[in-house]
């Protein structure tokens, strides 16, 4: 599946790999300017590099090295030749390439062939636009977000994604993203745009609700340790059963490994 939708002075990309005709797994990128943000999975390179081909795109930004963000990235490099930008750290697993578990080889159809990016400074200028480069690292420790100043939008890669975030993945640090999230709250973004729930109207209060969702899922974890529970019932109990996801993924992306997190870790202090 490949959709652009306009927005206004943006273009949505809808990407997604198909399974009997239907798309499986979501994700988005974004034109705006001469900009593309991500480039979705690599089932989807060739139409995307079909879209930007004689379009205004000819700077490629990066939010995250994840399969389903850099997969058009090697096509667009090396058809259209267009400069990509990513995070400092991501830039050598773009060079060397990403090491993929099979079940997210097996949902994304494959795996993204590697190819070369400079490093993101603080800033990216361009005629009518200035985003400030925003490291909001906890989903993955390369995350970074892109703020537009002046419209006041903040494009958020996985930042968000949705207001209850129930599951995540065994590298994923709930304490960082907690931090990172309150970060791009406090630039008072107005439009957030994500790579997986699209554009959407209202961003602090969202933000503000997922900062709570999680910090109140912290609290009552803490308290049914108290009472002696474990990482397993106290999941059980807070967020339901586990589903074919986890299975699928052999634990990997589990509602432990969210509740887990939330134990272990300590928040970190005011920055
Ligand atoms: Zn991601």
């Amino acid at each position: 599946m490949f959709h652009p939708i306009p927005y206004g002075p943006l273009t949505r990309l809808r990407m997604a790999p198909t399974f009997l005709g239907k798309p499986v797994r979501e994700v988005s990128a974004y034109a705006f300017a001469d900009l593309l943000i991500d480039t979705g999975p690599s089932s989807t390179a060739s139409r995307l590099v079909e879209w930007c081909r004689g379009g205004p795109v000819r700077r490629v930004l990066l939010t995250h090295h994840h399969e389903d963000h850099i997969g058009g990235a090697a096509a667009l490099q090396e058809e259209l030749r267009v400069p990509i930008l990513g995070p400092a750290g991501a830039v050598p697993i773009f060079a060397e390439g990403l090491r993929m578990p099979l079940y997210r080889r097996i949902v994304w159809r494959g795996q993204p062939r590697t190819f070369r990016a400079e490093p993101l400074g603080e800033t990216v200028e361009g005629e009518g636009y200035r985003l400030r480069v925003i490291p909001t690292p906890g989903h993955a420790f390369s995350h970074v977000c892109f703020f537009e100043e002046g419209r006041r939008w903040l494009f958020s890669g996985d930042l968000y994604v949705h207001e209850r975030v129930k599951l995540l993945r065994r590298i994923e640090d709930v304490w960082q993203h907690l931090d990172s999230l309150k970060r791009v709250l406090a630039l008072e973004p107005e439009l957030l745009i994500c790579d997986h729930a699209g554009i959407l109207e209202h961003a602090q209060g969202r933000l503000r609700r997922k900062i709570q969702y999680w910090e109140d899922l912290s609290g009552q974890a803490r308290a049914l340790r108290e009472q002696g529970l474990g990482v397993e019932e106290i999941a059980r109990r807070l967020l339901g059963r586990e589903g074919l996801l986890t299975w699928a993924s052999l634990g990997d992306f589990s509602k432990r490994n969210l509740i887990r997190g939330l134990l272990e870790g300590s928040p970190l202090p005011p920055a």
